[in-house]
C-alpha cells in the first residue's frame, strides 16, 4: 500500500490545518467501500477541541460522498468515514482513493493533536483520515472510546511523500527521512519526508531547536521549544541509552528517530512508528523509563502491529517489559506465581471504558499488571 500525505499548516496558529491524502489500497479480501477513521474526534480530543473533517472524497478518480458513523464519537464528531465502492474490489486489485480534509487544534490538548496556547507550536498525529484495514481480517471499526491512549489501528503503508507547508520562520519536525525543504508562496517553506513501512504520520511545527545526533546506524532528531525542564542534552542522552533495546530486540526498526518535547499538558509520551511526541518533562526524574518505552513502541506497534482498541495490551505490556529491562530497573519475574494475578489484561478498550476508575483500570491492567513488586 503507498500513501502520500500533505499538509498546509501555514495557518496553524489560528487552529486550522489543511491536507490532502492519496491512498493505493490493495486488499487482501474482497470489499465493497473503503473505511477511514478519524481519530481526532474520539471523545477526550473531540472535547478538547480537536475536530478532524473529510472535505472531499474521489475513489477512481469519480467524486463519492463518504456515510459518516459516530462510532464511539457523535454526530457531530464521527471516528469512521465510509466510503462505497461503486464496483466491488476483489482481493489483489488496488483502489486509488484521494481525500482533502480539515484539522482543527485544540488548545493545550493532553493527547496526539493539539497546539500550545500562546502559539509557540502545534502537534499533530493520527491526525487525518487512517486507512483502518487489517490483513486477513477486514475494517477495523473498534469504536473510539472515553478514555486517553491508543485505540486505532492500520496496516504498514509506503509513505512515498509526506510534506508539511508552514511558515518559514517555524522548524517542522515529520516522520521518516528529511529531504530538501522547496520555497513555498507568501513566506512558506515545504518540508518533505519519505518513509518505505510505517503505520502513522507525525508533524509538529513551531518554535522547535532540532538537534541531529547520530547514535549508531539510528539518525536522531530531537525537537525541543525554547524553554524546557531539562537541556536537549539530557533529552539526547536518554534516546542514546534507551537505545540499547537493539541488543535485545534486533535493529532499532526505523532509520530516523524523530522525538518532540511539548508541553506539561501533553502529560506522557504518544509513540508514532520511529519516534514519539512527549511532554516537558525531566525523563531521567520525572519518568525514568518512558524515553526506552515510547522507543521500543516502534518495535510493538511499529514493526509488530496490533489493533489497539481490540488487544491494546499486545504493544503497552511489552513496551513496559522493554523499559524496565534496559534501564535496570527489575527484571520481569517469569517464574510462575502460586498465586498468580489472572485478570482481564487482553480485554479491549471498551472494556476498559466501562470499569470503575476506568482510566486508572486501564492502566494498571494493562500495563503494570505482570510487573514484579519492586518496581510498581
Ligand atoms: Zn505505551
Amino acid at each position: 500500500m503507498h500513501q502520500q500525505q500533505a499538509f498546509d499548516a501555514t495557518a496553524w496558529r489560528t487552529g486550522k490545518v489543511t491536507g490532502t491524502e492519496t491512498v493505493d489500497f490493495t486488499p487482501d479480501l474482497k470489499t465493497c467501500e473503503v473505511d477511514f477513521r478519524l481519530w481526532p474526534n474520539k471523545p477526550k480530543t473531540a472535547i478538547a477541541g480537536d475536530h478532524l473533517a473529510i472535505d472531499a472524497a474521489k475513489v477512481g478518480g469519480a467524486a463519492v460522498t463518504p456515510t459518516l458513523n459516530a462510532d464511539g464519537g457523535t454526530a457531530s464528531s464521527p471516528t469512521l468515514a465510509v466510503l462505497p465502492l461503486t464496483t466491488c474490489a476483489k482481493p489483489g486489485t488496488t483502489v486509488h482513493i484521494d481525500l482533502a480534509f480539515t484539522l482543527t487544534l485544540g488548545v493545550d490538548v493532553a493527547e496526539r493533536t493539539g497546539r500550545e496556547a500562546s502559539g509557540k507550536f502545534a502537534w499533530f498525529d493520527y491526525s487525518f483520515p487512517l486507512l483502518a484495514w487489517e490483513f486477513g481480517h477486514g475494517w477495523m471499526r473498534d469504536p473510539a472510546v472515553n478514555l486517553y491512549g491508543d485505540m486505532s489501528g492500520s496496516e504498514d503503508f509506503n509513505l512515498s511523500s509526506l510534506s508539511a507547508t508552514a511558515p518559514s520562520a517555524d522548524a517542522v519536525t515529520g516522520t521518516g527521512a528529511a529531504g530538501a525543504t522547496t520555497a513555498g508562496a507568501n513566506g512558506t517553506t515545504v518540508h518533505n519526508f519519505s518513509a518505505t513501512a510505517v503505520r502513522d504520520v507525525s508533524v509538529a511545527v513551531g518554535d522547535f531547536t532540532v538537534l541531529n545526533q547520530q547514535d549508531g546506524d539510528v539518525s536522531v532528531h530531537l525537537a525541543t521549544p525554547p524553554s524546557t525542564v531539562v537541556t536537549p542534552q539530557v533529552w539526547a542522552a536518554a534516546i542514546a541509552k534507551s537505545l540499547a533495546l537493539e541488543k535485545m530486540l534486533g535493529p532499532f526498526p526505523y532509520p530516523d528517530v524523530w522525538v518532540t518535547v511539548l508541553e506539561p499538558a501533553l502529560g506522557s509520551g504518544f509513540e508514532f512508528p520511529g519516534g514519539f511526541l512527549i511532554a516537558d518533562i525531566d525523563p531521567d526524574n520525572d519518568a525514568p523509563t518512558v524515553v526506552t518505552h515510547d522507543l521500543a513502541h516502534s518495535y510493538f506497534f511499529g514493526l509488530v502491529g496490533n489493533d489497539q482498541g481490540r488487544d491494546p495490551w499486545l504493544d503497552e505490556s511489552w513496551s513496559v517489559w522493554a523499559g524496565i529491562v534496559v534501564n535496570g530497573a527489575g527484571e520481569p519475574d517469569l517464574t510462575p506465581s502460586a498465586a498468580p494475578q489472572a485478570g482481564p489484561i487482553g480485554e479491549p478498550m471498551t472494556f476498559w471504558a466501562t470499569q470503575p476508575s476506568a482510566g486508572q483500570t486501564y492502566f494498571e491492567d494493562v500495563f503494570v499488571r505482570t510487573l514484579p513488586p519492586q518496581v510498581l
